[in-house]
């Protein structure tokens, strides 16, 4: 008997039809004879609605009863889900994250998980139920209702697998598994049988949304094989695991992009020491986080431009911040662009092949798309692009490095050291 973590996303459980299907799925998993654990997200569109509504009410809505806001749209979900459950006559049990033990820090919006008891899970499992907790939401040391930042069902099923010692967590969702690039975007986009945790991670932190973050994080932490899927067809999914011999040996093996940043410069900061860290105390004071930046000459002597991307939604926020800071020095400006989007190459064989940037700047520069950052890792290159070229720029890359292409390994060749 083989324990099962499930989590199935916004829209696997949009409406009663999908409820009852997604509950049919569940039970025909348990007469196979496993045990089943279920992890909910709201409705499909059920936390922008929430979100929504905090907004009308004021434009800064308070965080700690935000969160007890948002976490009702999973707490829906689960209580109707565990209907359905009942009327088809399986003992099933909804957990809220509080009565499943996950327990978060106060960072109300964005909490991170601390510890999870599993006893009162357990305790359902033994009794032969299945058991339906609520995703995305956790509780703190004071008994504060927290959530744990969009998308975070997917962190919360894996989580729960781990503290659990799972078998598998299988993250049922709209698409067919994870793909070379967004299917929705990208008609040519390919399914991968298997991904490494270390390129799901870089797909997932550069835009990838089919995967939270620190869901993966958590996967690759306690070697937890993730297993990505359709609720709405049986075909076989993409497994996230470790890199192993039989993985695809590609170059490249996926493009993402995002659109949630914008860009910001200060112009003519002193060239001097103690400057970058002026420039971005306050912004970290302030809790924003920063990630692409680039400093330069500004073209006048012992001068500098310094440029760095922040979430969106703290953009103009960030922007007020720097003002100040440019207040105190001379000719100083500051400029944003909110319009803009990084597009990513992601692929483990960059690690020991040359030539991917030039053949991605290339790309980029044969459709006139004008690249406006760059940056690196050992296995990803991002470029920030005007927004309104993001998809072209991923559907010429995804040609550009034939993506659309099986790729076959070749056949293993037998060598053997011949002594002398
Ligand atoms: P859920 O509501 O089930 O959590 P999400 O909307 O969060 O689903 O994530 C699934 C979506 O992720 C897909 O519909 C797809 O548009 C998007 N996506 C982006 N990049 C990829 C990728 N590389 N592979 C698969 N899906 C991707
Ligand atoms: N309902 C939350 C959201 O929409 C969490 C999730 O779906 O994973 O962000
Ligand atoms: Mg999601």
């Amino acid at each position: 008997m083989a324990l099962v973590v499930q989590k199935y996303g916004g829209t696997s459980v949009a409406n009663a039809k999908r409820i009852n299907a997604v509950a049919s799925r569940v039970l025909k998993r348990r007469n196979a004879g496993d045990q089943v654990v279920v992890v909910l997200s709201a409705r499909a569109g059920e936390t922008d609605r929430l979100v929504k509504l905090g907004n009308e009410i004021c434009s800064c809505p308070d965080p700690r009863e935000m969160d007890v806001l948002l976490a009702t749209g999973e707490q829906t979900t689960i209580a109707l889900f565990c209907i359905a459950m009942k009327a088809m006559g399986v003992e099933a049990v909804s957990m809220t994250g509080y009565q499943a033990g996950i327990m978060t820090d106060g960072h109300f919006g964005q909490a991170r998980i601390s510890w999870i008891q599993t006893q009162p899970i357990m305790e359902k499992l033994h009794e032969g139920r299945i058991v339906v907790v609520a995703g995305f939401q956790g509780y703190d040391d004071d008994g504060n209702i927290t959530t744990l930042g969009r998308g975070g069902s997917d962190t919360t099923a894996v989580a729960l697998a781990a503290a659990l010692g799972a078998d598998v967590c299988e993250i049922y969702t709209d698409v067919n598994g994870v793909f070379t690039t967004d299917p929705n975007i990208c008609s040519k986009a390919r399914k991968l049988e298997k991904i490494s945790y270390e390129e799901m991670l870089e797909m997932a932190s550069m835009g990838a949304k089919v995967l939270h973050l620190r869901s993966v994080e958590f996967g690759m932490k306690y070697n937890v094989p993730i297993m990505v899927l359709s609720s709405f067809n049986d075909a076989p999914g993409t497994l996230v695991t470790r890199e192993d011999e039989a993985m695809e040996k590609v170059v490249v093996s996926g493009i993402t992009y995002n659109k949630n940043e914008g860009r910001v410069t200060i112009t003519n900061v002193p060239d001097q020491p103690g400057i970058a860290a002026k420039v971005f105390r306050p912004i970290a004071a302030a809790e924003i986080n920063v990630d692409l930046i680039v400093q330069g000459g500004s073209g006048i002597p012992g001068r500098a431009n310094i440029t760095f991307t922040v979430p969106k939604n703290v953009h103009e926020q960030t922007i007020r911040i720097l003002e100040e800071v440019a207040s105190e020095f001379e000719n100083s400006q500051v400029i944003g662009d909110p319009a803009i989007a990084k597009v990513s190459v992601i692929g483990l064989g960059m690690r020991s092949h040359s030539g991917v940037a030039t053949k991605m700047f290339d790309t980029l520069a044969r459709e006139n798309i004008n690249i406006k950052l760059i940056a690196t890792s050992e296995i990803k290159i991002s470029c920030i692009i005007d927004e309104k070229y993001a998809e072209l720029a991923v559907r010429v890359l995804h040609d550009a490095f034939e993506l659309d292409k099986e790729f076959h390994a070749p056949e293993s060749i037998k060598i053997r050291e011949e002594r002398e």
